[in-house]
């Protein structure tokens, strides 16, 4: 039983990430049986001061930026609800308080499953996508709504920062931003940025992987060299990690598509990514399902061209 949080985590990962369920849905699918193994219970929110009033939280899903100084406390996501007590108490340790503004990178529920919490007190800012997605689901408390959205981006001015907030369109889903803190040089790039790691597009919510990929290298152009970036999944990066993962996301994806249109078995094409790039996989995004997003791609692109 020693994989069971590993289990419990993956299956709230999948759960929140999968079209067919609701948030709540999700949370409530794999209960956990025994306190000591519900992995909000046994979590801890790991707290690293960035740059400036700028804070790189960790805990089960996805990372926050939190900025904390003279006119209150600003949080980037917020994980899941049942984490927002130890969020909380996170911020408290930082000096910080309940948050005033609430920015969402995205509608994903590891990003914005506290927001029912947080936005009791706060006010919550999307792009207009996010909002429109979480109105689709089932019972979505009227307190987790994002009551300001936006089109291409927004400003804010806030704890001496000029906030720049920028939509992304068509990648990780389409209704993504990202979120540069100017002075404190610092960028939270959501789930356009798994660190290391394989990425996860979601083209049943209008991602694309190309989109993906366009996406970033515009933004690569415009980073400083000594830029911190706080991915959505895995550790603070920099520039680096960033077009490391960039190159590796791209490498990876032609080879996979190259391999689709010459009649490749999946099975046996994942094999072989997964052993070029063993360190990439986390969570439920392994090396096979990297194909299968590459696969879900090529077909929503096929059905566009139809259309
Ligand atoms: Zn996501």
């Amino acid at each position: 039983m020693a994989n069971r949080t590993t289990t419990v985590k993956f299956c709230l990962l999948v759960a929140t990430l999968g079209s067919s369920l609701t948030w709540a849905q999700g949370l409530a699918e794999e209960p956990a049986e025994d306190p000591a193994e519900d992995p909000f219970a046994a979590a801890e929110v790991k707290t690293t001061h960035v740059s400036g009033s700028v804070h790189f939280l960790e805990g089960v899903g996805g990372n926050l930026a939190v900025s904390v100084g003279p006119d209150g406390t600003l949080i980037v996501d917020d994980q899941f609800a049942q984490m927002a007590p130890k969020l909380m108490a996170a911020i408290d340790t930082l000096g910080g308080e309940q948050p005033k503004i609430i920015l969402n990178t995205h509608w994903h529920g590891d990003h914005t499953g506290a927001n029912p919490n947080f936005g009791s007190h706060g006010t919550i800012i999307a792009h207009h996508n996010v909002r429109i997605r979480l109105l689709a689901q089932p019972n979505y408390p009227r307190s987790g709504l994002p009551l300001v959205t936006y089109d291409d981006g927004i400003r804010l001015h806030f704890n001496d920062e000029d906030i720049h907030v920028q939509h992304l369109p068509k990648g990780h889903t389409d209704g993504d931003s990202v979120i540069w803190f100017k002075q404190a040089n610092v960028i939270h790039l959501g789930d356009h940025f798994f660190n290391q790691r394989f990425p996860y597009v979601d083209i049943a919510s209008g991602g694309s992987v190309d989109g993906l990929i366009n996406n970033l290298e515009g933004l690569l152009d415009t980073l400083p060299d000594d830029i911190h970036i706080i991915p959505g999944h895995g550790p603070l990066g920099t520039k680096a990690h960033l077009i490391k993962t960039l190159t590796t996301v791209k490498d990876t994806a032609a080879d996979i598509r190259a391999r689709l249109g010459a009649g490749d078995n999946a099975a046996d094409i994942a094999e072989d990514i997964n052993r070029g790039f063993a360190d990439w996989a986390s969570g439920f995004v392994t090396a096979q399902r990297w194909v299968q997003i590459i696969q879900a791609d090529l077909q929503a692109a096929g059905t566009t061209d139809h259309e």
